[in-house]
């Protein structure tokens, strides 16, 4: 079943968020290797910028020159993304299965060389792909008449990368309002808390501070991300010359009780046992 792409109610996506995180789930079982937390904490996000009408794109014609962009900075979170595009109607479902298998095109972290509709960069190396969206929005406002809107998901912990700020810096200085900056504020990274690691808080004051209209919400509450992303829209039609920033507050794990805002999970599948309590969890 391929899930429309149009406003609709928290209900359905609630049903769409389950579906995804029940890929995710299965994706990483199969593959035994991948990273659980992060995908499963940003479902919602996708849930709304895939299936409530944001992100525009045609399953029927992937490369179509008017679609918007999505680029997946923290590249590792890739599961999320491949099963809300197979869920779009992008590639088959059945494909999810060959996540970081060999010579899959559903690499560990997105290869743009892959072939895969939807994904429109190589990522994984943190702090890059919010430098090329930063790009790509520069682009279509100088190239191709701002038609497109530009959308970039980083981590939190990727907000360690100085090239991060550069890209901010840059987005402002150019008043690209037609690039949105998701930021997944999990409070978890690969090695413990934000503030044990490196300390980047506060965030929605660093990017005000950087020229963002800036929106915090709670990452699992659609009307939430709603208001949020039509204010980006709103953003991008009225031509404020502002950039959006969405610092959307998650749960690393979401969905799975013994996942939820642990940073064990950053990087690991679930093993069978684990996956068959997950999906039970996720029905
Ligand atoms: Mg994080």
């Amino acid at each position: 079943m391929k899930f429309e792409n149009k406003r609709q109610s928290a209900e359905a996506h609630e049903a769409i968020s389950t579906q995804i995180r029940r890929d995710i789930v299965s994706m990483l079982l199969e593959a035994g290797s991948g990273h659980s937390g992060g995908p499963l904490g940003t479902t919602d996000i996708y849930s709304v910028l895939y299936f409530g009408g944001f992100m525009k794109y045609d399953p029927s014609n992937p490369d179509w020159a008017e679609r918007d962009r999505f680029v997946l900075s923290a590249g590792h979170m890739a599961p999320v993304l491949y099963a809300a595009l197979a869920n779009a109607g992008m590639f088959p479902r059945e494909e999810l299965m060959t996540l970081r298998k060999y010579g899959t095109r559903l690499q560990g972290h997105p290869g743009r060389d892959m072939g895969l509709p939807g994904i429109e960069t190589s990522s994984g190396s943190l702090g890059q792909g919010i430098s090329i969206a930063v790009g790509m929005a520069m682009s279509d406002r100088l190239l191709d008449k701002n038609k497109r809107r530009v959308y970039s998901l980083t981590g939190d912990g990727e907000l360690q990368e100085g090239s991060v700020w550069e890209a901010a810096m840059s987005a402002s200085n150019f008043g690209l309002d037609n690039f949105c900056w998701i930021i997944d504020n999990n409070d978890c990274q690969i090695d413990g808390r934000l503030r044990d690691v490196m300390n980047v808080y506060p965030i929605d004051e660093k990017c005000r501070s950087f020229g963002f209209d800036t929106i915090v919400v709670d990452g699992h509450d659609f009307n939430q991300l709603y208001a949020a992303f039509d204010r980006f829209t709103e953003n991008w039609q009225k031509g404020t010359g502002v950039p959006t920033a969405i610092v959307a507050e998650t749960k690393m794990g979401k969905g799975v009780s013994f996942m939820e805002d642990q940073y064990e999970w950053h990087g690991k599948p679930p093993n069978a046992e684990e996956a068959k309590i997950a999906l039970s969890e996720l029905d």
